[in-house]
């Protein structure tokens, strides 16, 4: 696998674009002031009356409305929330593109799933940073970055590698690493991953767990404990030495029962209802939901929050968080 560095994206391709960051959230005010640090021209999109507009304009940036934005911009970079991108794509964003601009993402939901069909003289990529937002800032800021991913949906002139390339650079990417993805493979393993394994598998995990151990009698916070609080330990060290890092890190008891009991939790019944997930995603099944759901209001989400603040993991937990003064409290 190929992997870009500084030596190969070139910053001067921007010394005659202006670049609009439409947004102004984790991604949009990150992806903003890395550009502008790197000397790229930018310029930032937002809503009349956007609480972050001074806030840009306190950073130094300059803000216009995001279809005047769009309309003065050569690269038009779509970092709203993915479920609003499609309304300001058709009201705000379309009308104003040119052939020649370039249109960029940094998800490829709204693209791949056909909520966004750009015009073909429209160049289109994603240059997706693997961190959130104020991550990026930081590590920029320090002097690195964050590794990137970068995809070429349409490249009706040649150029759009370069130009996906040398944005990476300027928000720091090239300084960590960037990988070459396609919107589709970005897309369905992101959202497979979110679903089977980092959010909706590790809190299933959690709060059977914890169910099971207070069911059989054990005090609810010391259950936390073992369930929940302690998983943040073990995921840094997963982070910082892989799985193998982690066992090594762990009592030799802990490995044992580990590697013994993992499979008979995660088995191939898990494993196929994963398959299903991915398939549901692969069709657009999932996205079709997810898109329609929107369209009516969002009763199913809001529905499952309720469910979810009600756990009784959530009841202890707030109460056992107000012991550690050191866990931010917003
Ligand atoms: P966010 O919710 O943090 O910020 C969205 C911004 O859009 C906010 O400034 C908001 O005020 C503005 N906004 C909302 N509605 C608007 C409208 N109708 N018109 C104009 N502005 C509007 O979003 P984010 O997490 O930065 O996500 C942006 C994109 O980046 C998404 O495509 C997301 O999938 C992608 N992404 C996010 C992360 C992450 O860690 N957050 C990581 C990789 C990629
Ligand atoms: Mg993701």
């Amino acid at each position: 696998m190929k992997l870009y560095y500084e030596n190969d994206a070139d910053l001067s391709l921007f010394n005659n674009k202006t670049v609009a960051i439409l947004g102004y959230g984790s991604q949009g005010h990150a992806h903003a002031r890395n550009l502008h640090e790197s000397g790229v021209p930018v310029i930032v999109g937002l809503r009349k009356g956007s609480k972050s507009w001074t806030k840009a304009e306190s950073d130094g940036l300059t803000v216009h409305e995001t279809a005047e934005a769009a309309k003065i911009a050569d690269v038009v970079v779509v970092l709203l929330p993915d479920e609003k991108q499609k309304e300001v794509y058709e009201s705000e964003i379309a009308p104003n593109l040119k052939p020649g601009n370039a249109l960029v993402f940094a998800h490829g939901f709204n693209v791949h799933f056909n909520q966004i069909v750009p015009p073909e003289n429209i160049g289109v990529f994603m240059v997706a940073p693997k961190g959130p937002g104020h991550l990026v800032r930081r590590v920029y800021a320090e002097g690195a970055g964050v590794p990137c991913l970068f995809a070429i949906y349409q490249d009706p002139d040649g150029s759009m590698q370069d130009l996906a390339l040398a944005y990476a650079k300027g928000i720091g990417g090239t300084r960590a690493g960037v990988i070459e993805t396609t919107f589709e493979e970005e897309t369905e393993t992101d959202l497979f991953g979110e679903q089977a394994v980092l959010c909706g598998g590790v809190t299933e995990l959690i709060n059977t767990g914890f169910d099971v151990l207070v069911k059989a009698g054990y005090k609810p916070e010391i259950a936390y404990f073992e369930c929940l609080h302690e998983m943040k330990l073990i995921v840094d060290l997963m982070y910082e030495g892989g799985i193998a890092g982690m066992y090594y890190s762990v009592s030799d008891t802990a490995e044992y029962g580990g590697m013994t009991a993992g499979p008979k939790v995660i088995d191939a019944g898990t494993r196929q209802r994963m398959e299903q997930l991915l398939a549901n995603i692969q069709s657009g099944r999932f996205a079709r939901d997810w898109i329609l759901e929107n369209k009516a209001g969002r009763p199913s989400l809001e529905a499952l929050r309720r469910k979810h603040d009600r756990l009784p993991i959530e009841k202890i937990g707030g109460e056992l968080r107000g012991m550690m003064s050191w866990i931010k409290k917003d």
